[in-house]
């Protein structure tokens, strides 16, 4: 019998209870890929921001003790709304939604919840409140884990293109690394942002944000027809790899931290 602390079933949806309560021997720390199904253009599926996160999760479990939920495939998307195959959830049944999964796996034993949240900006105010609520008012410690955060340093370096906000360079390349099976990289094509955006502001996941705003559907159909925003075509497997074990290896040593028996 292999007892080292990451060996045995991680993946909740796949498991019994009696899996489960085995399992709870070994961590108290559950994965939860956040993401939401929305338009990305036309070379990527709905569910990436979904998929990337249940990905890294799973290479994340390989390491560690921790379990690995089923993902939310529902999230905030108004500004997608103007393609179809697009839902979107209001931002209060979002936070209630979020709050009440992470509060019921406290029931069972589970102490920390790690949200991965794979729609990077749009979702992050939402999960920021969300991680405050449950630390004052559940049992669960949270923490809200933007993949685009985790992988920011790595991208900076890697990055050949102007501009990658959504469906673009980031995406693209973890996609490609992770199911290139989803990926039409000959339907993927660059759009440029308005040369002028906000003051303060910037059409880029790493741009110079540093006012809160947001885009409207309407601003969205205005600004690409393809739907994506930025440079796809300079994708590759080989920049989704280090961007995927950038997110890896952070949330590996956070769980680790968090499962570092007290003193
Ligand atoms: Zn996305």
């Amino acid at each position: 019998m292999d007892d080292t602390p990451n060996a045995g079933p991680h993946r909740v949806a796949e498991m019994t209870w009696r899996e489960i309560d085995a399992a709870l021997d070994r961590t108290r720390t559950l994965l939860i890929p956040v993401g939401s199904t929305e338009q990305h253009g036309h070379h990527l599926p709905l569910g990436v921001d979904a998929l990337m996160p249940e990905a890294i999760g799973e290479r994340v479990v390989e390491r560690t003790p921790a379990l690995l939920a089923p993902p939310i495939w529902y999230g905030v998307s108004p500004h997608h709304t103007f393609k179809p195959g697009t839902f979107t959830v209001s931002t209060e049944t979002f936070q209630r939604y979020v709050f009440d999964i992470c509060d019921s796996a406290s029931e069972w034993g589970i102490e920390n919840v790690l949200l991965l949240n794979g729609h990077y900006l749009a979702q992050d105010p939402e999960l920021e409140v969300v991680v405050r609520r449950l630390r004052t008012e559940s049992d669960v410690d949270a923490f809200h884990v933007p993949l685009v955060e985790l992988f920011a340093d790595v991208a900076a370096e890697i990055r050949t293109g102007d501009v990658s906000f959504h469906a673009s360079e980031f995406e693209t390349s973890i996609m490609l690394a992770l199911f290139p099976e989803l990926v039409d990289m000959d339907a993927a094509t660059a759009v440029d942002p308005p040369e002028e955006s906000l003051p303060l502001t910037d059409y880029d996941a790493l741009g110079d944000n540093r006012v809160g705003w947001s885009l409207t559907a309407e601003d969205m159909e205005a600004i690409t027809s393809s739907g994506n925003i930025g440079d796809p075509t300079v994708a590759t497997a080989e920049k989704g790899d280090a961007l995927v074990e950038a997110a890896v290896s952070g949330i590996t040593e956070l769980v680790d931290a968090l499962e570092e028996p007290e003193e």
